[in-house]
């Protein structure tokens, strides 16, 4: 099966209503384009279970704040499909703002406590922007299974809970995150980062790994996410826009039910802010 593009909504769903005749199983990877191997991992674990890969590229202008990176957000559509195409997306759906956005305003989606924390704190608005395009893309594509990074844990642990809360049909599948060789996590905007911060910026992945070796042993948060930060800064040029330690995927305090950790950070250099984090799963 070749790679169709489609812009519309229409057309989207004409096709989609066509291969579901014959029973197929439709597996989705929503994403903001200019592809790397972290994408590209989540079309691979589609691939494994569903018949059709639909991958949308839509870089929405609701999860972006004013003063934001809307504009300069890379895009490359032509590179973005020859790559879907090569990776074995069937769909690739890229709509305009105006496809997904007819109408000004409209309705809100509030999301809960978990985006109180880390970018839903220093990025107000972030997450009703994601859940508003997460849930026109799960109606307009109605996929069997839906694939999201846990680079953005924080916005998959808040996806898992509104497909629970509200009944969605998807099913979410988390795909762990991909590296580049020193250990920097693959980012659409890694390529605004100047040369000297590139080579600095791994320094966050090992201020997060020292993180862990603290939760270890048995180092309080607080203790660890100055550690941590004192790390990144000593290591790199960038300035910390949070490091939290929480428990995943509730976001809130470490307590005795709590099953896994998650230490996560957001780091500003000059062009760009780079986010990432490190899961610690707890024994007993
Ligand atoms: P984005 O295009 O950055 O909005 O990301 C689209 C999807 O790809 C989201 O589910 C991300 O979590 C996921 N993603 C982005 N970077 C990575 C990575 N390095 N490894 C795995 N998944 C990723």
């Amino acid at each position: 099966m070749d790679l169709t593009i489609v812009h519309t909504i229409q057309e989207l769903q004409q096709l989609l209503n066509e291969r579901r005749k014959q029973g197929v199983s439709v597996g989705f990877v929503p994403t903001m384009g200019f592809l790397h191997e972290g994408h590209l991992s989540l079309v691979e674990q589609a691939r494994q279970k569903n018949d059709v890969i639909v991958m949308s590229i839509f870089v929405n202008p609701a999860q972006f704040g004013p003063g934001e990176d809307f504009e300069a957000y890379p895009r490359d559509t032509e590179r973005d499909a020859r790559l879907a195409a090569e990776a074995g997306v069937h769909i690739l759906f890229m709509p305009t703002p105006e496809e997904m956005y007819p109408q000004e305003g409209g309705i809100r989606i509030l999301p809960g406590p978990q985006s109180a924390e880390l970018c839903g704190a220093s990025r107000p608005g972030h997450f009703d922007g994601v859940l508003k395009v997460v849930l026109k893309l799960f109606n307009i594509v109605d996929p069997d299974r839906s694939y999201f990074g846990m680079k953005d844990a924080q916005q998959l642990a808040i996806i898992e809970t509104f497909v629970r809360d509200f009944n969605l049909r998807t099913e979410i599948v988390r795909v762990p995150t991909v590296r580049e060789q020193d250990g920097l996590a693959k980012s659409s905007r890694n390529v605004h980062l100047t040369e000297t911060e590139r080579l600095e910026a791994p320094a966050i992945q090992q201020a997060l790994r020292l993180g862990a070796s603290l939760v270890a042993e048995g180092v309080s948060a607080n203790d660890i996410e100055q550690q941590v930060s004192k790390a990144i800064v000593t290591n790199s040029s960038g300035s910390i826009d949070y490091v939290s330690l929480l428990a995943y995927p509730e976001l809130k305090k470490v307590d005795a039910d709590s099953k896994e950790i998650i230490i996560a950070c957001a780091v500003k250099f000059s062009k760009t802010r780079l986010i990432d984090n490190i899961i610690i799963p707890l024994k007993g």
